[in-house]
């Protein structure tokens, strides 16, 4: 039997032709290495699962390629170093996880190989992922060597948190920031890969795996390779994906937030707990709200949404959803539910902060907008006083000297400045 190979391992990038959706990186980078411009350190940062490792390897192998041409960036893949590459056998290339070597002697070590030049070819290269793990000493140890790099040695970090950093090492390397890739960008991806290796998907399903990688193709090739189990013979559809990923039927999310918007908190609530037994993830409910409340916003404000999150039958609902509900509210209803992902991260009982969330979200969609109540005020602001006339009290309809009364009686020894 054949050893399977992952699509995410099976499909990674091999060149930087291959790269998806960081073009203007690889634009920098390739034009970097022909005008041989690029320096000592380069660092690499973004969120998991965008290329930065990728791209590292990718440049390593080119600067170790025995055919690499001044007027072509490329490795070559087939000399023997970029062979060894692919065996994972390269002597002269040293790839490091800073989480698990995070010490000063872990930096000593790779200073010391630094010193001696690589045994065949022109670089010696060190790849070092997750770089902002490293201790303050372990950084200020490998600093000396960054201010004074040997010509044949070339750093290689990646990191998902560049502010971890210190100054003094940011101020020495080449950063580039790795963006997340659109999702649609994504889909367009996963159906070519599907189209290669004979896997029939609906557009539909592929944008929900889209969706769910949140930028990564990494992870969407894992899902993908995930989902084509449980299709197999038949084409993969979006319910397969949906019960996979334990994401609602948008139907459910899009009548939860009509329930919302009624501010019928109970109704809400006995709706939401309805679709949680369903098996649906209760973050991914509100990562829906989310999307739909963007959607509205658009609608609203006569925008097209950003990406076809929606499916078309979706839409004329949503249409029908966005006349019930000023702008004001749905903007407010978007900073409640961000607020209440932030809380998220805080809290143990996430099922708790969701129905918290959802109750309050009732409750704010029942307020009235500021401009509701500044022309209710100035509908139903009282008549100028007349001459001598005294200010009523607003809670009882008292006079002020009435209500000063009382007090005086409640404390005697108060004295009246
Ligand atoms: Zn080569």
């Amino acid at each position: 039997m054949a050893v399977y190979i992952p699509l995410a391992t099976k499909y990674r990038p091999q060149k930087f032709s291959e790269v998806i959706g960081q073009d203007i990186v690889v634009k920098i980078i390739t034009r970097g290495m022909q005008k041989n411009r690029l320096g000592a350190a380069i660092l690499f940062s973004g969120t998991r699962g965008v290329g930065k490792t990728t791209i590292a390897r990718i440049l390593a192998k080119a600067f170790r390629c025995e055919n690499h041409a001044d007027n072509d960036p490329e490795p070559c893949c087939k000399c023997e170093s970029c062979l060894n590459f692919l065996r994972g056998n390269q002597i002269d290339v040293v790839e490091i996880d800073a989480a698990s070597n995070t010490s000063v002697d872990d930096v000593r070590e790779i200073i010391e190989s630094s010193r001696y030049k690589p045994t065949i070819g022109e670089f010696k290269i060190f790849i070092i992922d997750e770089v902002h793990m490293l201790s303050k000493s372990a950084f200020n140890a490998l600093l000396k060597t960054l201010e004074e790099p040997p010509p044949h040695v070339k750093f290689l970090f990646a990191t998902t948190e560049t502010y971890k950093i210190p100054e003094t090492v940011m101020s020495r390397v080449l950063k580039f920031d790795l963006k997340r890739i659109d999702a649609d960008l994504i889909a367009q991806y996963l159906s070519s890969v599907c189209n290669r290796e004979n896997i029939a998907a609906s557009a539909e399903a592929l944008a929900l795996i889209a969706r769910a990688a949140d930028g990564s193709i990494r992870d969407s090739l894992s899902i993908l390779d995930q989902a084509i189990n449980l299709s197999v013979g038949s084409e993969l559809s979006a319910s397969d994906v949906k019960d996979m990923l334990n994401i609602s039927d948008d139907n459910d999310a899009v009548e939860l937030l009509d329930l919302l918007f009624s501010a019928n908190a109970k109704n809400a609530i006995t709706k939401y707990r309805e679709i949680v037994k369903g098996n649906a993830i209760g973050t991914k409910i509100i990562n829906s709200l989310v999307d739909y409340i963007h959607v509205l916003t658009c609608i609203k404000a006569n925008i097209p949404p950003l990406e076809v999150v929606v499916s078309d039958d979706l839409m004329p609902k949503l249409m029908k959803l966005a006349e019930k509900i000023s702008l004001a509210a749905v903007s407010r209803i978007w900073q409640m539910l961000l607020k209440g992902m932030e809380e998220l991260k805080f809290c143990e009982r996430p099922d708790v902060v969701l129905e918290m969330l959802l109750i309050r979200i009732t409750y704010a969609s029942g307020l009235p907008d500021l401009q509701e109540l500044i022309s209710g005020i100035v509908k139903n602001s009282p008549k100028p006083l007349a001459k001598n006339e005294k200010m009523p009290d607003i809670v009882s309809g008292r006079s002020s000297e009435s209500l000063v009364d009382e007090v005086l009686k409640m404390f005697p020894d108060a004295k009246i400045q």
